[in-house]
């Protein structure tokens, strides 16, 4: 955006004023495949006059059967050059050129090495967060190969960022008025280990060298961390993290599964008990940790044996917040071709078991909060002159965990983008009711 916007493009309010409509993709798994297509049948059909740009993983990764299969889509952008949306743009709309079909694609073929290093973000973005929020990237791609995941055949292997680059965003980021940094990648655990010349898992991140960096800026504001491979999790972050509470205790930790057999299959490195003593070392050293995870339910070979494993695991870890998915059966990934695929049903219902259990654990665990103080991010006024806003605690990652519904004196003045100190008084389902 911030490309097309220096190239003088600006963004429209309604799409039927865009000249044209850029659809941002993904592709790893069917479900999300599924959604995009829809996503660029819809839009076709609400306007047919329209230009329509497919950007994105999903395009990255099926250029070519796109193509040919989704006329509907006037151009293809992959995701090796965001900076190349200018030229896509340009392209798409010169009157010159026939767009009869889907004729154009403006990237490498899927096959391409990816670039060594990782675009740096230009000019100032227009931020797509909710107020007082931004996300920022750290790092792209994957070194690890799990074998369900095609994460790595999209974004390809790790690059990392450098520290004065990213600095450099968050300054100018917090100078905007931004109160919280959402610090992304696919594992920012194994941040620099490209880079730091140290490709071990311990010594080789340079996630708290990254943090400890931040950490030197002034002013009032929250870091949150998101996806960190367990198998790479560097320690000396919950240093920083007791030192500093600007560093939210908020740890989003995809364990996958808990039995020893499906997390071999899926090549993790480690095993349950490891998964666990982590879990124990973060809430020993921080006891108002937060701590949100996936499980994936019906990898190939997953027995009920497993799932039970599972189950215990589900019971011992006592997560904060979880999310689960079932296994999507992805080409060109080693899992595609393993033998005693589980039926979708079976897999389903797994899910549907877990989720129920996780219900109870999760409201427990949101208990502890009330009748404490915190710090909120306001996000939205729902009433003013009833005095209702929504917002988040540091246990409430944006757009994926439950919200706090807050109720404030008429008289105060409340804005969203900005922290208010507020009690919980209470919880409904998975939100947490604050009063200001
Ligand atoms: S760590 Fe995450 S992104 Fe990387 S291969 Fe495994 S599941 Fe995929």
């Amino acid at each position: 955006m911030a490309s097309l916007n220096g190239a003088g493009w600006v963004s429209a309010e309604d799409a039927g004023d865009a000249d044209i409509i850029i659809i941002n993709s993904c592709g790893f798994i069917e479900s999300a495949k599924q959604e995009s297509i829809n996503a660029v049948l819809s839009w076709k059909k609400m306007y047919p006059e329209k230009k329509i740009l497919l950007a994105g993983c999903l395009a990255q990764r099926y250029a070519k059967e796109l193509a040919e299969s989704l006329p509907e889509s006037d151009g293809l952008f992959g995701n090796t050059n965001p900076g190349g949306i200018v030229e896509a743009a340009a392209a798409l709309t010169d009157a010159n050129t026939k767009y009869d079909t889907c004729s154009h694609t403006f990237h490498p073929p899927p096959n391409q090495r990816f670039d060594s290093t990782l675009p740096g973000t230009t000019g100032q973005r227009p931020l797509l967060s909710l107020p007082g929020s931004a996300y920022v990237k750290i790092a792209e791609g994957c070194n690890n190969r799990c074998t369900f995941c095609s994460i790595p055949l999209i974004r390809g292997g790790l690059r990392s960022r450098p520290i004065p680059e990213i600095l450099a965003e968050c300054r100018e980021l917090l100078d905007r008025g931004i109160k919280e940094l959402c610090l992304i990648g696919q594992d920012i655990g194994s941040y620099g280990r490209d880079f730091s010349g140290d490709e071990s898992v311990l010594q080789g991140s340079l996630l708290p060298h990254l943090l400890g960096a931040l950490s030197g800026f002034k002013g009032d504001f929250w870091v949150r961390l998101l996806y960190i491979h367990p198998d790479n999790f560097p320690l000396p972050i919950l240093d920083i993290m007791q030192h500093d509470k600007r560093f939210l205790p908020y740890f989003d930790l995809p364990f996958q599964h808990g039995s020893e057999k499906i997390l071999k299959l899926m090549s993790r490195r480690g095993n349950v008990e490891s998964c666990l003593s982590l879990i124990e070392k973060i809430r020993a050293r921080l006891p108002d940790a937060v701590i949100r995870s996936t499980f994936l339910l019906g990898f190939p070979g997953e027995t009920d044996e497993d799932f039970a494993a599972l189950l215990d695991f589900q019971e011992k870890a006592q997560l904060d917040w979880l999310g689960c998915f079932t296994y999507s059966r992805e080409e060109d990934t080693p899992a595609y071709a393993m033998k005693a695929q589980v039926p979708k049903k079976i897999a389903a219902e797994r899910k549907r078991i877990i989720e129920e259990r996780q219900v109870s654990i999760t409201e427990k665990r949101m208990d502890r909060f009330v009748g404490r103080e915190f710090d909120v991010l306001v996000e939205e006024a729902v009433d003013e002159e009833d005095g209702l806003y929504l917002g988040r605690l540091y246990c409430q990652a944006p757009e994926v965990d439950g919200a706090a519904v807050i109720t404030a004196a008429q008289s105060s003045k409340i804005t969203p983008g900005v922290f208010v100190r507020g009690k919980v008084t209470g919880r409904a389902g998975f939100d947490l009711e604050v009063r200001v």
